[in-house]
């Protein structure tokens, strides 16, 4: 194999994926890094050093899964979220960084520091443990209906040593019948079924499970809602994760259901993102 360096390599990776991917040059980057296990630094301030040819053929097996459209995070089997790495894998959703808004949100809440919090459909743990991470006096439990998904959770509370958290297998509230909480937190699946946007992009290769609902992707927002008033404690909080469109509709459900201090916060892109109900008892 003829040899390449740095400066080659990136400039290989970034024009094999412009047709595929609209961040074609940060994939590179990103693929590199992951290949040399390097920082970013390194990159620029080596960018005559030769990749080894094991390294060359690593970085161009990656290159080719991701111009098919494989997640970069799949490809490297980690992404960041509120600064801390998570494992992500098929069986569920990689962490976004307009849920980091969701985190936000619950921290500022006045709430004490030594309070029970669930956190439904957790995926990958992001949610949860970077709460766990902030609050180390909270209780937190998440947890998630698919077996490989609380799999990975448990292998991120694991990796980010956080043993408080609690992780269970549940469809939504089953778990934890006749527990309650001061917050209940969820990003659930909330995109409409026939969405054109799951056939662009890396939701194509997420599961379905984890993106749709039925009921103009509503249907499990308002279950959690309407089942959330069973495991809040007086005085406690319910927040949601959505669609950019859905929180006019969420916001009268919530007041419909006796939530008061509805309120919508937007994400880093202005768009309605979470949408929060104080629960009075
Ligand atoms: N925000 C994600 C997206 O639009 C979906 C997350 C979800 O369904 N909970 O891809």
């Amino acid at each position: 194999m003829t040899k390449l360096n740095i400066a080659e390599a990136l400039q290989w990776a970034s024009s094999m994926l412009a047709a595929s991917s609209e961040s074609a040059h940060a994939d590179a980057e990103a693929l590199l890094l992951h290949c040399l296990g390097k920082s970013r630094s390194f990159l620029y301030t080596w960018p005559e050093r030769n990749l080894s040819a094991e390294q060359h053929k690593q970085f161009t097996q990656m290159v080719l899964r991701r111009s098919q459209g494989v997640p970069v995070a799949h490809i490297v089997g980690e992404r960041e979220f509120w600064s801390l790495p998570f494992i992500v894998n098929e069986s569920t959703l990689i962490p976004r960084p307009d849920t980091e808004i969701l985190v936000e949100t619950a921290l500022n809440l006045p709430l004490s520091d030594d309070i029970a919090v669930l956190d439904l459909g957790t995926g990958t743990g992001a949610i949860a443990l970077a709460l766990a991470h902030e609050r180390q006096g909270w209780k937190v439990t998440a947890v998630d209906k698919v077996e490989a998904a609380v799999e990975l959770a448990c292998a991120n509370r694991d990796n980010l040593k956080l043993p408080q958290v609690e992780i269970l297998q549940s469809d939504w509230f089953s778990a934890v019948q006749g527990r309650k909480f001061q917050l209940i937190v969820s990003n659930p699946p909330y995109i409409e079924e026939d969405d054109e946007h799951l056939e662009m992009g890396d939701v194509r290769f997420e599961p379905r499970s984890a993106l749709t609902a039925a009921d103009q992707g509503f249907a499990d927002l308002f279950h959690i809602a309407a089942h959330a008033r069973e495991h809040l404690l007086p005085g406690g909080y319910l927040l949601l994760e959505h669609g950019y469109a859905q929180a006019v509709n969420l916001r009268e459900k919530l007041a419909e259901l006796g939530y008061q201090q509805v309120a919508t916060v937007r994400d880093f892109g202005s768009n309605d993102r979470c949408t929060l109900g104080f629960w009075p008892g």
